[in-house]
């Protein structure tokens, strides 16, 4: 019999893994041992699976999928990442595989048209140059570009402040304000310029011309890859401690199980991980970005109308506004239906962070019938997701302050027997591309 229990610890195991030889004399659980369910430790697990390998995966939360999202508490929304592109080799080759349907929409991609600003609501600013959402988009002067998308961390010259090269590119300081309310980072004035720079090379070099949801939500995606894993995928395992013996390493959770593994790969964010006691060989760089790499808040508040309101005052019904609630989108997948979210980036989070539910709730649906009387009545509001506070993400995605793409190289290399991947650690691509990379990177250094 080659699968038995692990019994780390008194009591019961709870699971039961497959007992290898290390090289040495030390038994290993099992073979690789990959931690976080999100779409990274899933791609990698899927790839082992189809190479027959021997693997475990663990997930700290109740269930798989991460930072994709479909969250059944807020009427199914999608919380969390769900544009993906035609180019997004890796991922698309898995949806190929998987027979998982996708919703193309691209004909009906919104952005945020209606503008409030100083307590007036406008159809649209007429010059699009003055309209405070295009003015991180089309700037008055040329300015410096990623030649490719190989290596964007290496353009030591390019890690400057975000608003220094806003304003080298044109835009004054009171522009650069009404930029920061909605631009998808924490502050432009901390931020490297190279998120921005490497987020538009990846739209130029990527290629993708159409964009698509999943049909029914990410969900889907992350059901079918579950499908085809073995019963070793394990949830409610928050990993607590990784100890690098050098034959092989251990992990420790939450509930008191410990498990070994020949290789370790971890796909947590750098938020959580450094929240895991670390006995491994990191090297300095990389210890630093564990500790320091900075994470942009998200916090989205979903509502539903009751009715149209927006046929009834004529106004475009995604809005850019200047007041807390920042953009008012319109997020659904299909062109029949729409599902409201205020989406409030970066600083702007902390408004809402001590605030109750019935808070939210309230203050929400007020100051939306400031901005738009005809919403009076109209809405109902769902809840709230704040990926800042969630504490098996605390943050959305990664944002490289000014200084830290210096760290990336190192901060990617396998220190012993642990590995790393995630969206964090992607050498090229950015989202779910980037953490759907990232796993083909490890499964090239390990196998
Ligand atoms: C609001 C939002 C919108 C986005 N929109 C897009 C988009 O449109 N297109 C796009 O391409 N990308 C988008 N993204 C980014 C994309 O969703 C992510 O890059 C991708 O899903 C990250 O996958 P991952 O596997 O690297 O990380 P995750 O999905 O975060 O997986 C990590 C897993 O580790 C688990 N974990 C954490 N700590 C522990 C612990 N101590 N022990 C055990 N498990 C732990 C977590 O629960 C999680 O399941 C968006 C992200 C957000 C938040």
């Amino acid at each position: 019999m080659r699968r038995r229990k692990f019994i780390q610890r008194t009591g019961m195991a709870a699971i039961g893994v497959t007992m290898l030889q290390t090289g040495c004399t030390s038994k290993v659980d099992t073979e690789y041992l990959i931690l976080g369910g999100g779409i990274a430790g899933l791609t990698l697990a899927y790839q082992l699976q189809k190479l027959n390998k021997d693997y475990v995966l663990y997930e700290g939360s109740g269930r798989l999928g991460g930072r994709l999202f479909t969250h059944k508490s807020l009427q199914n929304r999608e919380v969390g990442g769900r544009g993906i592109g035609d180019k997004y080799v890796k991922l698309m080759e898995m949806v190929s595989e998987l027979n998982v349907s996708l919703v193309d929409i691209t004909d009906y991609m919104r952005s945020p048209t209606s503008i409030y600003y100083q307590q007036k609501l406008y159809k649209d600013w007429s010059s699009p140059n003055a309209n405070p959402r295009m003015l991180e988009y089309i700037l008055p002067n040329e300015g410096p570009s990623l030649s490719k998308l190989e290596g964007w961390y290496q353009s030591p010259e390019l890690d400057i402040k975000y608003s220094d090269l806003l304003k080298q590119r044109g835009r004054t300081e009171s522009e650069i304000d009404l930029i920061n309310i909605s631009a998808n980072y924490n502050d432009v004035r901390e931020t490297s310029a190279l998120n921005s720079l490497h987020s538009a090379a990846f739209r130029k070099y990527n290629g993708s011309r159409r964009i698509f949801n999943f049909d029914g939500g990410s969900i889907r995606l992350i059901e079918a890859i579950k499908d085809k894993l073995n019963d070793q995928v394990y949830m409610n395992k928050m990993v607590d401690k990784i100890v690098d013996h050098g034959t092989h390493a251990s992990v420790y959770t939450s509930d008191g199980e410990n498990i070994k593994a020949k290789k370790v790969i971890s796909t947590l964010p750098f938020t959580t991980l450094r929240n895991v006691e670390l006995d491994i060989n990191t090297n300095q760089n990389q210890k630093k970005a564990i500790e320091e790499l900075n994470y942009t808040d998200i916090t989205q508040i979903h509502l539903k109308p009751k009715y149209n309101f927006w046929e009834e005052d004529g106004f475009h019904i995604d809005m850019w506004t200047d007041t807390p609630l920042e953009r008012i989108m319109n997020s659904s997948s299909y062109k029949d239906r729409v599902e409201l979210v205020c989406w409030v980036n970066g600083k702007g989070t902390a408004f809402f962070d001590n605030m109750s539910d019935l808070e939210i709730e309230s203050y929400t649906l007020n100051e939306l019938k400031k901005i738009r009387p005809a919403s009076e009545g109209n809405l109902e509001y769902i809840g709230t997701h704040n990926w800042g506070n969630y504490k098996y993400n605390l943050g959305a995605y990664a944002e490289f302050n000014v200084g830290q793409a210096a760290l990336f190289e190192d901060m990617i290399r396998p220190a012993g027997n642990i590995h790393f991947a995630g969206e964090h650690t992607a050498k090229k691509s950015r989202g779910i591309e980037g953490a759907a990379e990232s796993a083909h990177r490890v499964l090239n250094e390990l196998v």
